[in-house]
């Protein structure tokens, strides 16, 4: 009998993984020549802590990412800054992978503080300054739990709570836009942003030909798979997105991951296999549900799906996650023509949710 061995990766930041394992925070890291990483807290997250990578260049350095914006991430930031014989004023920039809070958080502050430029891509800069609109915000609010088919009695499920909010004022708004392919620093020429689009819409990857390493935010992890979600409003296939722009990191293979979560590992095609497998499985999922159920919503066909902790004590904000995800899935078998949408016009009446303008998905 033969076996096929499944593709691995292989753990290269053996001291961040040896922390994880331990619970704690791993070290400050020379990864290369002129670049270095720096752990940074993620308070309240099972994630732990956001991995800054600081590049040399000839006039200061560069952050990649710059972590969750509470006092004791930029503790982290200024003494890891310091331990590499650095200060916060050298800070030049900060190529920001996506607006996520735990990357972008802390941008702002860096700024004021070096007078450093703050660069993403134009997708995600325009998201921010939507979610600074708050009758926009709402809007798009109403209309997603609408089109997921959420009826007055699920609504308590759904309530965030305090504990699960956090405000973090005013996100940083972009001095800089990067295109795809753009080499963003003069000083650092073989550096490339890679747009990555699926976990955000304008997420960015960054690859140094030089140093071969791809410094890949959350678009590719070791561990788990990044939230892809339709996002409040948005039309298209985010899901279909983050698998094409996945793809496009095969032939990376020889580069060493630099994740922004976790640690860093070699293996890029074994990895892109391991998601591609995980979203097949997802899909396969929610089409039996969609075949036993025909006609659901949304909002039911989540309810049948496996959850890591069940879908009853998925509550919350981790439902609106979720329901996004599921949506996701559906949206991506109906661009595959594997099951429609019957989609009605719907309406808004007097603060209850109605059950239009859902997706009724029906195997075709
Ligand atoms: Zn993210
Ligand atoms: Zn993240």
């Amino acid at each position: 009998m033969t076996t096929t061995a499944r593709a691995q990766i292989t753990v290269t930041g053996i001291a961040q993984k040896e922390a994880w394992q331990r619970r704690e925070m791993p070290p400050v890291e020379h990864v290369r020549p002129g670049l270095w990483s720096i752990p940074v807290i993620f308070p309240n997250n099972p994630l732990r802590y956001v991995n800054v990578y600081v590049i040399e260049v000839p006039t200061g350095v560069v952050l990649v990412d710059a972590g969750w914006p509470v006092d004791e991430a930029w503790a982290n930031l200024n003494d890891g800054l310091a331990s590499i014989g650095y200060d916060i004023t050298d800070v030049e920039g900060v190529l920001v992978t996506h607006n996520h809070a735990d990357h972008l958080g802390l941008a702002g502050r860096v700024r004021d503080a070096s007078g450093a430029w703050v660069a993403m891509h134009r997708l995600d800069a325009e998201e921010i300054s939507d979610q600074v609109d708050p009758a926009k915000m709402q809007l798009r609010g109403e209309s997603w739990l609408i089109r997921a088919g959420v009826e007055i009695a699920d609504m308590p499920s759904l309530i965030i709570d305090a504990g699960q909010f956090v405000d973090f004022g005013r996100p940083p708004q972009a001095d800089r836009l990067i295109e795809d392919g753009e080499r963003p620093l003069p000083g650092a020429p073989a550096i490339r942003a890679l747009w990555t689009p699926g976990h955000s819409p304008g997420h960015l990857c960054f690859i140094d030909d030089e140093r071969n390493v791809l410094m890949s935010g959350d678009h590719l992890l070791p561990r788990i798979s990044p939230h892809i979600s339709v996002h409040l409003g948005e039309e298209g296939d985010p899901l279909g997105t983050y698998l094409n722009t996945l793809n496009s990191l095969r032939g990376l293979n020889e580069y060493e991951v630099l994740p922004a979560h976790e640690y860093r590992f070699s293996g890029v095609d074994a990895r892109v296999e391991q998601m591609n497998e995980h979203h097949e499985d997802r899909l396969s999922e929610v089409l039996t549900a969609i075949h036993e159920k025909p006609g659901s919503t949304t909002y039911e066909i989540s309810s049948h799906l496996t959850w890591s902790h069940g879908w009853e004590n998925t509550q919350g904000m981790l439902r609106h996650a979720a329901m996004g995800e599921t949506l996701a899935h559906i949206v991506h078998l109906v661009n595959r023509g594997l099951i429609e949408n019957q989609q009605i016009d719907g309406r808004l009446y007097e603060g209850q949710m109605i059950r239009t303008d859902a997706w009724f998905a029906t195997a075709t």
